[in-house]
């Protein structure tokens, strides 16, 4: 089995479904409200045990009711929760409001994902014993930075996700494999708007990329190769919540599978077109068995 770390975040989100969004100073009454775990690092993690991957999560998760839930929900997709620690004080959390047109809006308060921003003994060797590290930027960059070098110095392959986006630091990307930002964070870093040109330029800073294109597919280029945009399945999709961090979680399974790119393309694709046929984020990500079907 592959064993994969995600050094990452773990939030509830709190979703309010509106007809309208609010304006400043305005109130509204809303629709529907649920509270669904999420939080970028836990979502790649429950795709990645989903897709057959040997999982452990490493961050944090605040003492309180959401904690318990958050934990609850990474164990019962088989994911190690051993190095995700409870400290004092909330959860992270996502304030979402979603509108009758699909468009939300979000805030996203840190709470206890904060509080990760140096990695002990134990989580070192985590990611020193695993094939391939999953990092995401909703923890603190002093954390996303030294786990990466842990694993970088040890040989085990680093996808970092650019999401939140924001101005990566040479020190981090010099330990990065494969960046897979999706095609807004890559015309952000790169300042092209075309797939190909922000390619090009990212190839300058990692050996690897794959831009993701939403209904589009992907685009995979690597140092020394041609590029490669592989289309994704034709399928209505009815909630894309989730899509790039199912793409990311099968992907690094099937990777440290030592399948061919294209082929472990292919079927994270096809694991991110599964999720967007059915309504949720970690709850629409599919099962090993589904994915090979597709
Ligand atoms: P995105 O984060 O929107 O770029 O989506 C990540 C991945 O999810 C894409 O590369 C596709 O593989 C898949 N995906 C997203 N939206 C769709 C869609 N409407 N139909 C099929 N696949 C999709």
């Amino acid at each position: 089995m592959t064993g994969i770390a995600v050094l990452g975040s773990t939030n509830m989100d709190l979703v309010a479904y509106v007809e309208r969004a609010p304006g400043r100073g305005e109130t509204v009454t809303g629709r529907e409200f649920r509270t669904v775990p999420g939080g970028k690092g836990a979502n790649q993690a429950v795709a990645a045990a989903r897709a057959g991957g040997e999982v452990t999560m490493i961050g944090a998760v605040g003492d309180d009711e959401y904690g318990v839930r958050l934990r609850s929900n990474l164990e019962h997709a088989g994911v190690d929760t051993d190095l995700l620690h409870t400290v004092e004080g909330p959860s992270g959390t996502a304030h979402i409001v979603v509108d009758d047109s699909g468009a939300n809006s979000i805030v996203v308060v840190p709470g206890a994902n904060g509080t990760v921003t140096a990695l002990g003994p134990g989580e070192m060797a985590a990611i020193a014993g695993a094939d391939l590290l999953l990092l995401q930027l909703e923890l603190p960059l002093s954390a996303v930075i030294e786990g990466a070098r842990v694993a970088h110095a040890q040989g085990v392959r680093t996808i970092l996700t650019p999401s939140p986006v924001q101005p990566l630091p040479s020190e981090l990307l010099d330990c990065v494999d494969l960046l897979i930002p999706n095609e807004h964070e890559a015309a952000e870093i790169s300042g092209f708007t075309d797939p190909h040109a922000s390619a090009r330029y990212l190839l300058s800073q990692v050996p690897a990329v794959v831009i993701t294109l939403g209904s589009k597919g992907c685009l995979y280029a690597a140092r020394g190769g041609e590029p490669v945009v592989l289309p994704a399945p034709e399928v209505t999709a009815v909630d894309t919540t989730g899509a790039g961090d199912t793409f990311v979680g099968t992907l690094a399974v099937a990777l440290g599978e030592r399948r061919p790119v294209p082929r472990a393309l292919a079927w994270a694709s096809a694991a991110a077109a599964l999720c967007v046929q059915r309504p949720g984020a970690s709850t629409s990500m599919p099962y090993r068995t589904e994915i090979d079907a597709a």
